[in-house]
């Protein structure tokens, strides 16, 4: 399939690639236009879930969740049809493992909780998976996590709205939902790592979504260089030493190539 992202430019990726070269403690922060060429569409692009359905939000959001069974079976039908369920890593996954490898990669903080960094081979002690991972699902009542599809076979089974089988609470994704606070150890590991960088490196996100996008402006203002790679103009590109747009499953193999 022909790509719908700019031709990106080579002058871009080059100085983007000596920037990388160069640096020694890179923090890395990807949000969800990493995985769509994986098959799982973003949120806010131009062909986003909610871009062309706005209420799908709804069944993220924890207050309408915990309100209605009926919102909660929707969610539950969603997360069973979800594409990640489908989805292998791409080149851009592939690329960031690489630059692990390289002993130079600091920490990679994800927005994804599609699980395809850990697919990929990135070891999960250089990951923070800001907004959690699908993978699982926690009760709100007990807080015990077990895996997602455990659940969801229970829902294929004839339980629309499965409890949890320690305490009869209610069951979740062990996702951050709009309304829900994000595990404060995670957070502080993100933005201190984005203190300590030599160059922050942000892919795939229109960086819209705080507190993580303020690891940006903090590594910004505390000396690292920052990179920016997405296929549209972010919130941020006048923070950046460079811009490159581009599909990032073709761009960011050639700009961590070293
Ligand atoms: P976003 O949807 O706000 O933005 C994605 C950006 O990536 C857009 O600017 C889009 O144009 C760009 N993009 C998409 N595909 C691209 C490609 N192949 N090459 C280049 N650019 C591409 O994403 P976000 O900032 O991560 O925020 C969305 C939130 O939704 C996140 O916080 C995340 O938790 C969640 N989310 C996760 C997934 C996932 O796990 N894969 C998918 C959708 C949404």
């Amino acid at each position: 399939m022909a790509s719908t992202h700019p031709a990106a430019d080579a002058e871009a990726i080059q100085r983007a690639n000596a920037l990388i070269a160069s640096a020694r403690r890179i923090v890395v922060l990807t949000g969800a236009g990493l995985s769509t060429d994986s098959g799982i569409p973003d949120f806010r692009g131009p062909d986003g879930v909610w871009t062309r359905n706005p209420e799908a939000e709804r069944l993220s959001t924890i207050d309408t969740y915990l309100g209605s069974a009926d919102v909660r079976e929707r969610a539950w039908r969603a997360r069973m049809d979800h594409p990640a369920w489908q989805a292998d890593p791409n080149p851009g996954h592939d690329a960031i493992t690489g630059l692990s490898r390289t002993g130079r990669l600091a920490l990679t903080v994800t927005q994804n909780i599609d699980g395809l960094h850990l697919e990929a081979g990135l070891p999960a002690e250089e990951l923070v998976e800001i907004h959690g991972s699908m993978r699982r699902v926690r009760c709100v009542g007990c807080g015990i996590t077990s895996p997602m599809q455990a659940t969801l076979a229970r829902v294929r089974s004839g339980e629309p709205d499965p409890p949890c089988e320690l305490c009869g609470g209610i069951l979740k994704s062990a996702t951050i939902f709009f309304g829900e606070a994000l595990v404060a150890a995670d957070l502080n590991r993100a933005l201190g790592a984005a203190k300590d960088a030599d160059l922050l490196l942000a892919v795939g996100s229109t960086l819209q979504v705080y507190p993580v996008a303020d690891m940006v402006p903090i590594a910004a203002s505390n000396g690292a260089s920052v990179v920016i790679v997405n296929g549209e103009p972010t919130a941020m590109d006048d923070m950046a030493d460079v811009v490159v747009l581009g599909s990032i499953s073709e761009v960011l193999p050639a700009i961590v190539n070293l």
